[in-house]
């Protein structure tokens, strides 16, 4: 389905001499996953809350389903919310919870116990959250939140609190969950693999603004700016120069992602990009290796320039320190800096 379920128009808000939004334009459209991801302070938050109606905007629109709910308090926006934790209701079980916004709003008790089955947790509705895990928390949250049959879903950090395999596991489920139930869903996260794993589109903001919004592979290919490069995965910064479309970098030509006047410039490469092979006639030389799990990061020194490279952990033995190696790079796109 093509359209917009939700449009934020030109939103601005400031605090003070604080723009925590700055002229924000974002479209999601019917079904969507899409992530807001960016360092604290960059505003995802409060764009979140904005949407929500938990929050005034200073300037600008805010759009669901076609209609202007800027001035529309936040119990009539029909947004289903989950916060990084700790939100439940302490006095009420698992199923009350649940049902706590259809008993509210007349709904569909029926709808309550199906969103505590989809989320596995109908073994557990007479618990009370002090006697469920972080994880079971937050599965009977997202239940509660789409019991009350929302046009928008929002997640703010609601993986933050919960340790590394959970985390996984139930970011794995909200996709599952957000694709049966087909509801719209803006999921604000720090976190870029959080980020590339669940969402249809990252939008990636900076300074109250969205820098670039488009699907995680193009967000991590093709990054449109140096800071989307950096702040969504690992880049080297090699002196590199430009001639035409392409960045010519440690003898590779590479495709850029936006054009650039020619000359002197600095391009980010991924470690992945880079290949190290063993050569004892070459000039580069390994400085350190780690092991990562199922690859590893090694450092090459290549006349005065560090290199990092991310190889596949099986080829660690033959790139331990000192040892010569011949470095390439693959001609994937590249931004400059
Ligand atoms: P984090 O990941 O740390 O929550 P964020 O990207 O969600 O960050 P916001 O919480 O939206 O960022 O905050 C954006 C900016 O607005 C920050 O500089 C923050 O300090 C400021 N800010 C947010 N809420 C308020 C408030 N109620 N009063 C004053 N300043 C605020």
């Amino acid at each position: 389905m093509t359209g917009v379920a939700v449009r934020l128009e030109g939103l601005r808000r400031t605090f003070g001499t604080v723009h925590a939004l700055d002229d924000l334009d974002l479209a999601i459209e019917p079904g969507e996953l899409v992530a807001l991801l960016g360092p604290s302070g960059c505003g995802k938050t409060t764009a979140l809350r904005i949407l929500a109606g938990l929050e005034e905007a200073t300037a600008g629109r805010v759009l669901v389903d076609g209609r202007d709910v800027t001035r529309l308090p936040a119990n009539k926006r029909g947004m289903g919310m989950v916060f990084q934790a700790y939100s439940l209701f302490p006095h009420l079980t698992a199923a009350q919870n649940v049902e706590f916004g259809p008993r509210l709003r007349r709904g569909s008790l029926a709808r309550a116990a199906e969103m505590l089955d989809l989320v596995g947790l109908s073994g557990f509705a007479k618990r009370y959250p002090h006697q469920l895990s972080g994880g079971q928390q937050q599965r009977v949250a997202l239940a509660r939140a789409l019991a009350i049959e929302p046009r928008v879903l929002l997640l703010d950090e609601p993986l933050s609190a919960l340790d590394a395999k959970v985390r996984v596991q139930l970011r794995d489920e909200i996709r599952r969950i957000q694709t049966e139930v087909g509801t719209t869903t803006l999921f604000v996260t720090h976190d870029q693999e959080e980020a590339l794993a669940v969402a249809d589109r990252v939008g990636v903001m900076r300074a109250g603004r969205l820098e670039q919004l488009a699907t995680p592979s193009e967000v991590y290919l093709r990054p449109a700016t140096a800071f989307v490069a950096d702040f969504v995965g690992l880049s080297n910064r090699l002196p590199g120069s430009v001639n035409g479309d392409v960045v010519e970098v440690l003898g590779a030509r590479l495709p850029l992602v936006t054009p650039h006047a020619g000359g002197a410039a600095t391009a980010l490469v991924r470690p992945e990009a880079v290949d190290v092979v063993p050569d004892p006639g070459a000039t580069a030389t390994v400085l350190t290796s780690s092991f990562l799990g199922s690859t590893s990061r090694v450092t090459v020194s290549v006349g005065d320039q560090l290199v990092v490279a991310q190889v596949p952990s099986g080829r660690l033995p033959d790139l331990s320190a000192g040892t010569r190696v011949r470095v390439t790079i693959q001609p994937v796109a590249v931004a400059l800096e």
